[in-house]
């Protein structure tokens, strides 16, 4: 990685502006899953520890534009002041007088938080205006945000350029491993793909065609390369503004002679209510009144063999329905093929990575990404304007 990383900046007594990633999933208010927040200390830590006066941002959900209560970081705030043991206030905008006055009064070994960034209209739209307003705020600019580098929005870009600046620790590290799998991957690479949508996934899966020894792909995602293959899909989820897309990946494969493995028996039922009479078949006789919700054992077998033998995996997606019994075996399967493996892993997307959580197996996994949609980006070989404003410095 070209860009700083806090390690290289003397941020004693300075106010340092730090874009965290803590759009955390809320249920009444309530955090349901804190990883985002944790993933977030150790930067926070490693600059208080340097002298610094903290002074965070970060979106959470979607209040396009407004200030809206729903969408407030106070538990957010909260939550990270227990878990690091110190007061965290809370301004009650982004670039208003509360959120000057807080930033004014801060000083060094304190940590405070600005209100979510997206109350902003300027903020998606990454407004030049909004972004001198935030660069007011500090002396320096550190992005952690992984999860947002891909969006070129006002706090994950525009700002960068405005300020001395860094990347924290958390964006280093992914920086680092996805770096890995793309620039010398240890041979061979495996990559399994699942999850609902192809659309999401068919950039990866055309950059790993070219260098990934074999391409394994289950979910939603298989059923639309199934269809696409002319099998009759029943009631699966297929997304069929993607089958020509589906059909020239296939032929692509066909061409090249590269390793795109898709599944030869899946996990059916006539709707998920009727779980309990699950079945296996072959792909190519899946009934027009049932949906393909699971990878079948004969596919997990062989998927399993060919991620023993790899020395690098990358896995983004489920291999089916995994939210409901029996649809979360060929996820299980491949999850514990993944972590007995031995091979450097790299794991990103949401539900691949609570999955594997809720399996106990997220600890044996090499890393963890914590950008979705940012580490499929970046597999891609797409430049993140979150990152290359920080390696771009100041305009
Ligand atoms: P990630 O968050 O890991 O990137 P996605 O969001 O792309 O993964 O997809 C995850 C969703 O895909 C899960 O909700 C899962 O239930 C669904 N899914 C996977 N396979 C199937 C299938 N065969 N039928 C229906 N839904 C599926
Ligand atoms: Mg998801």
């Amino acid at each position: 990685m070209d860009a700083k990383t806090i390690r290289d900046v003397d941020v004693s007594g300075k106010r340092v502006f730090l874009r965290a990633d803590l759009n955390v999933p809320l249920d009444d208010g309530r955090i349901t899953d804190d990883t985002r927040i944790t993933s977030a200390i150790s930067t926070i830590q490693a600059l208080l520890d340097s002298g610094a006066a903290v002074l965070l941002m970060s979106h959470l959900g979607r209040p396009k534009g407004q200030p809206n209560p729903k969408y407030s970081l106070a538990p957010v705030a909260q939550h990270l002041s227990e878990l690091i043991g110190q007061s965290v206030q809370l301004a009650e905008d982004v670039i208003g007088p509360s959120a000057h006055a807080v930033a004014e009064t801060l000083q060094p070994g304190q940590v405070a938080m600005l209100e979510n960034v997206r109350f902003e209209p300027g903020e998606e739209k990454n407004d030049l205006e909004l972004a001198r307003q935030l660069a007011s705020l500090a002396d320096v600019y550190v992005n952690d945000a992984f999860g947002a580098a891909h969006r070129a929005h006002a706090s994950t870009e525009g700002v960068a350029h405005l300020l001395p600046n860094a990347a924290g620790l958390l964006m280093a590290r992914e920086l680092e491993a996805l770096g890995k799998v793309l620039a010398a991957p240890e041979r061979p690479v495996v990559v399994l793909l699942g999850g609902a949508k192809i659309s999401d996934k068919i950039g990866v899966i055309t950059r790993f065609m070219e260098s990934a020894d074999a391409i394994l792909v289950g979910g939603g995602i298989a059923n639309t390369l199934l269809k696409a293959g002319g099998n009759e899909l029943g009631t699966s989820l297929v997304e069929d503004d993607a089958l020509d897309t589906a059909r020239s990946l296939l032929q692509q494969a066909r061409d090249g002679g590269k390793q795109l493995v898709i599944p030869t028996d899946v996990v059916v039922a006539s709707s998920i209510d009727r779980a309990t009479e699950s079945r296996t078949v072959a792909a190519t006789s899946i009934g027009a009144g049932d949906a393909a919700l699971d990878i079948g054992p004969a596919t997990v077998e062989a998927f399993a063999r060919l991620i023993a033998s790899a020395k690098t995996v990358v896995w983004n997606g489920p291999m089916g329905l995994f939210e409901v019994e029996p649809f979360d075996r060929g996820t299980r399967a491949v999850a514990e093929a993944v972590a007995a493996s031995g091979a450097y892993s790299v794991v990103g997307g949401g539900d691949s990575v609570a999955a594997l959580r809720q399996m106990g197996l997220a600890d044996q996994i090499s890393h963890i990404s914590t950008g979705g949609g940012a580490s499929l980006e970046y597999l891609e070989g797409r430049t993140l304007p979150g990152v290359a404003a920080l390696e771009g410095g100041a305009k």
